[in-house]
């Protein structure tokens, strides 16, 4: 709180308390305190605004005995010092704050998404063999999870690695819109539905095929028919109109 004229004689009158012992040095609100009081590091011998010291329940003034530089300069010596029970400490705290070290996390991921990604993939390209270790360990350890989200994705994952071939193709135009994006992941996921209401495996077929010697399709909804595997499979790489011949 800063200190203005009208409550100036309060801090005064309160100091005057604090001097006669009529009241502890705890009972003080920090904020009143902090900008009357002075207090001397005990490490650094140094007299300083109370600010300049961490807070301390039961310290004078509710502050340390030694101010924060003088402090943090301790904190720094042992943790050089004893480096296994520095970071001992810290997993400790981390296992006993899950939460809070997630939802940190969160914060930081979100503030700080794309230099985040681009150092993970500097890092994975450095340490190919660790991505796929821990790829290989995330995958064994969450299979059930994977599952899961794979059934409730299944629309999208198809039409995702649709999408790849179809780059992969140059079949894919670059003006493609997300409502059409949205609208082939729904073929998708209808060609799905079919099967299991049916018990007939369907897939999506490309009318015009991405790949055909006389006329490569796009991948774009309105090429895009739901068949069942037997039709699509008897079509092969050929046009709907060439099925016949
Ligand atoms: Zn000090």
């Amino acid at each position: 709180m800063k200190t203005t004229p009208s409550n100036r004689s309060v801090s005064v009158g309160r100091r005057a308390q604090v001097r006669h012992h009529t009241v502890s040095a705890e009972a003080l609100r920090f904020e009143e305190v902090e900008t009357t009081q002075a207090k001397t590091c005990k490490a650094c011998g140094v007299k300083k605004p109370v600010s300049e010291f961490h807070h301390q329940a039961l310290g004078k003034f509710g502050v340390t005995s030694k101010c924060k530089p003088c402090k943090n300069a301790m904190t720094k010596a042992w943790e050089m010092k004893n480096p296994e029970q520095c970071r001992e400490k810290v997993r400790n705290w981390r296992a006993n704050n899950r939460e809070h070290v997630r939802e940190n996390g969160r914060i930081a991921y979100a503030a700080n998404r794309k230099p985040h990604i681009e150092k993970q993939v500097a890092w994975q390209k450095r340490n190919p063999e660790s991505k796929r270790l821990s790829g290989a360990r995330y995958r064994a350890t969450h299979s059930e999870k994977i599952k899961s989200w794979r059934r409730a994705n299944y629309g999208m994952i198809y039409a995702h690695s649709a999408a790849r071939r179809a780059l992969k193709l140059k079949a894919c135009p670059p003006w493609i819109t997300e409502d059409q994006k949205a609208e082939m992941n729904a073929v998708y996921e209808k060609a799905r539905e079919l099967t299991i209401k049916t018990g007939v495996v369907h897939h999506v077929d490309h009318k015009h095929p991405l790949k055909n010697s006389r006329l490569c399709g796009l991948h774009v909804p309105w090429n895009l028919q739901i068949l069942t595997a037997q039709e699509n499979l008897t079509k092969g790489n050929r046009l709907t109109s060439e099925r016949s011949q």
